[in-house]
């Protein structure tokens, strides 16, 4: 039986069906969970079940000392785990990305800069450093902008500002969000960039030896204009003209092989104007949320499953039944404490419907983007087009109700 390190961030919504794919195809896991080191000991996990992804040396040295036996692979379920995931891979000599690669793509400055250095079109960018006043900026800045955490993801800590005075308080308020999420915040700056109009698109693919598989391309036919980016729907397959989903693909594989990487799930999400393809990002990850669930019918197993075979060496067979596919994952209305939805029944009967999946527990704290990168759940479509799946998903949500109470209100507003 193969084996393979799972490396599972504190909160996923995706752990579960990561072990649950592994028990259906045989493969033994091991599990590493993102913990505070200083907690763990006290609820009894072992070094190698608690483990500081954002230290990877550190983590790397405990699961080196402590694994009992050898593996096969090791996959990060999210970003938080990828540069760990990297590092052991070289350390054992298992097939794995270069942790350069994976540590550029996880960060907003050095991606910026690896697309101007090869030339990809690019929006200008600024790096803020901690304590620089935004204003010394203005001279070389065009507006709108978008200000942006180096190294969060979910739309988490991303604003756009239309002006110096929204400029100043954006970037206080995102400076405020990373020193809360990252150890290093102050040491990162921040990312002050223009905006870039147009409309947004998703591509999930596979590279395996360097050579990228596309696994799906997903419209998001939402206007995603800000100030904040809640993401809301996926789309597949895309409406775009095939010509132009050619240059994404073409765009997506270019940046893959100029940071380097090599194997394993790429999610790259890209806008689309008169001026071309611009990256947002391209990460060594797959899709996040619950949103792979509804490509299990297109490559015809799970998404979980096709990663966890591919990492140990299985031939990659995509085949499944065409169609239109999409998911929303359903925006945060408003800061507060959930308590219950009202109406699921009615989604889930709504013809093309596939499931509703509640993820917000009552009595949770809930905030949307920018503060947040959470979702209140999911909901799955299946149809005949793409255009009838996002029919079916705008009129499922219509018939969810969420009661929100307001919350404590938080120390400093983020
Ligand atoms: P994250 O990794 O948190 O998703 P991104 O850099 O992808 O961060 O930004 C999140 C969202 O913000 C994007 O999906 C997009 O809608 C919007 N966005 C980010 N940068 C820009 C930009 N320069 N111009 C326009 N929209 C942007």
């Amino acid at each position: 039986m193969k084996r393979v390190l799972l490396l599972l961030p504190t909160s996923s919504y995706r752990n579960d069906d990561f072990l649950d794919a592994a028990r259906r195809i045989g493969i033994e896991i091991v599990a590493a969970h993102n913990y505070c080191h200083q907690l763990a000991p006290t609820w009894g996990m072992g070094p190698i079940m608690a483990l500081q992804f954002d230290y990877p040396v550190q983590a790397a040295e405990a699961v080196l000392r402590e694994i009992n036996g050898p593996l096969d692979g090791v996959l990060a379920v999210d970003d938080s785990g990828v540069e760990l995931a990297a590092l052991l891979c070289e350390r054992l000599g298992l097939p794995g990305n270069p942790v350069f690669a994976v540590r550029m793509l996880r960060d907003k400055l050095l991606f910026r800069q690896l697309l101007a250095d090869e030339g990809c079109t690019h929006p200008a960018f600024r790096h803020l450093l901690t304590g620089e006043d935004p204003r010394s900026l203005l001279a070389g800045l065009t507006f709108p902008v978008v200000v942006k955490a180096r190294r969060l993801s979910g739309s988490c800590g991303v604003i756009r500002a239309d002006d110096a005075a929204s400029l100043v308080e954006a970037v206080a308020r995102v400076r405020a969000i990373q020193g809360r999420c990252d150890r290093d915040a102050a040491a990162l700056g921040i990312v002050v960039e223009s905006f870039i109009p147009g409309s947004e698109y998703a591509l999930e693919g596979i590279l395996t030896h360097g050579e990228l598989t596309v696994l799906a391309l997903f419209d998001k036919p939402d206007p995603l204009d800000g100030p904040f980016f809640e993401e809301t729907l996926y789309i597949t397959p895309s409406r775009l003209p095939s010509v132009i989903q050619a240059r994404i693909y073409d765009e997506v594989a270019r940046v893959c092989r100029a940071a380097g990487l090599v194997t394993g799930p790429i999610h790259a999400e890209m806008r689309v104007n008169a001026q071309g393809v611009w990256m947002l990002e391209v990460a060594s990850r797959s899709i996040g949320g619950l949103c792979g669930r509804i490509l299990e019918h297109l490559l015809g197993t799970s998404l979980e499953a096709l990663i966890l075979r591919h990492l140990v060496g299985d031939p990659l067979i995509v085949g499944g039944v065409g169609g239109g596919a999409g998911v929303m994952m359903i925006p945060i209305p408003r800061r507060g404490i959930y308590d219950r939805v009202h109406g699921v029944a009615a989604a889930q009967a709504v013809p093309g419907v596939t499931g509703v999946t509640i993820t917000a527990q009552p009595g949770q704290s809930i905030s949307p983007p920018p503060a947040g990168s959470s979702y209140l759940g999911f909901i799955f479509a299946r149809a005949a087009s793409p255009e009838e799946a996002e029919a079916a998903l705008r009129q499922a949500h219509a018939h969810l109700r969420f009661e929100i109470r307001t919350g404590i209100p938080a120390a400093g507003r983020a």
